[in-house]
């Protein structure tokens, strides 16, 4: 299907986020065509596309439960919301989780932003949890059906851009002084397997290679005239845009899907509507 209009050049200013950046290093054109052209989505990601949905509004309630829970509604109260199978699971789970009481500040969904490039980085975090003078962990809450390996989820752009821009765009939650790499540390929860998170220490050599990484990243994306459609057609057997691209008609199955796949189902703050309670 041809793009009516085609646009090509970045909004400015343009707000990079995670999602964007790993929707660019996936495939190029899928970046083209969610953010410059802004197309709407006009397949189904996977199939069986109702129980794609179902399980992705879980996750986005799952979210809305934990950000409630973590500014002071009762845990009684939002239990008897959860009242799906999967919700009860995963709401029980963090219920039963230990890990946030020796923190100084808890800061749900918080939103950090800096310059990059001559555009901005942003980043919303589920939570960010910080001792100003000793640490700030960063926790993601995830509800993939299969836990990710660590070498996979170390090598995402959303485990670089957060340690990042926490290290250089944190500074208000520490007193005024910028968090050094090493204070801080990214996990990622994972509610269908409370007992193995994924974490991630950092030090300044890797803050050094991250930063160093998304300016390069940027620059290209800024330079790119002709947004190349990804070598590796797996891809898009999960992307919405396949028609766009004449790379198949059917979904991808969840069952079919690769690890690699997993996240274009991942649900982050980005994404997320209000949901009133
Ligand atoms: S269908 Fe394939 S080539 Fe087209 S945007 Fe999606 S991943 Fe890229």
């Amino acid at each position: 299907m041809p793009i009516a209009n085609h646009k090509s050049t970045i909004p400015t200013p343009f707000t990079f986020s995670q999602s964007s950046l790993q929707d660019y290093a996936d495939c190029p054109r899928r970046f083209q065509l969610r953010y410059i052209e802004e197309l709407a989505w006009p397949a189904v990601e996977t199939e069986p596309a109702l129980e794609n949905e179902r399980h992705q509004q879980e996750g986005l309630f799952f979210h809305r439960l934990v950000q409630q829970r973590l500014v002071g509604l009762p845990v009684e109260k939002l239990g008897r919301m959860a009242n799906s199978p999967n919700l009860s699971q995963w709401w029980q789970n963090f219920v039963d989780f230990r890990g946030l009481e020796d923190f100084g500040s808890l800061y749900p969904e918080m939103t950090l932003f800096s310059p990059l490039g001559g555009h901005r980085l942003m980043a919303k975090y589920d939570l960010i949890a910080a001792t100003p003078g000793e640490k700030a962990v960063i926790f993601d809450w995830k509800t993939y059906q299969k836990r990710p390996k660590d070498e996979w989820m170390a090598a995402r752009l959303q485990t670089r851009v957060y340690r990042a821009l926490l290290v250089r765009a944190g500074a208000h939650l520490n007193s005024g002084q910028a968090f050094q790499p090493e204070q801080v540390e990214m996990i990622y929860w994972y509610a269908n397997y409370p007992q193995e998170p994924s974490r991630f220490p950092y030090t300044a050599a890797q803050y050094k290679r991250d930063w160093d990484t998304l300016t390069r990243l940027v620059a290209e994306i800024l330079a790119q005239r002709d947004f190349p459609l990804t070598g590796d057609e797996k891809k898009c057997a999960c992307c919405p845009y396949r028609s766009y691209c004449n790379r198949g008609v059917e979904a991808g199955t969840m069952d079919g899907m690769a690890e690699t796949d997993l996240m274009t189902l991942d649900v982050n703050l980005e994404q997320i509507q209000e949901i009133e309670f």
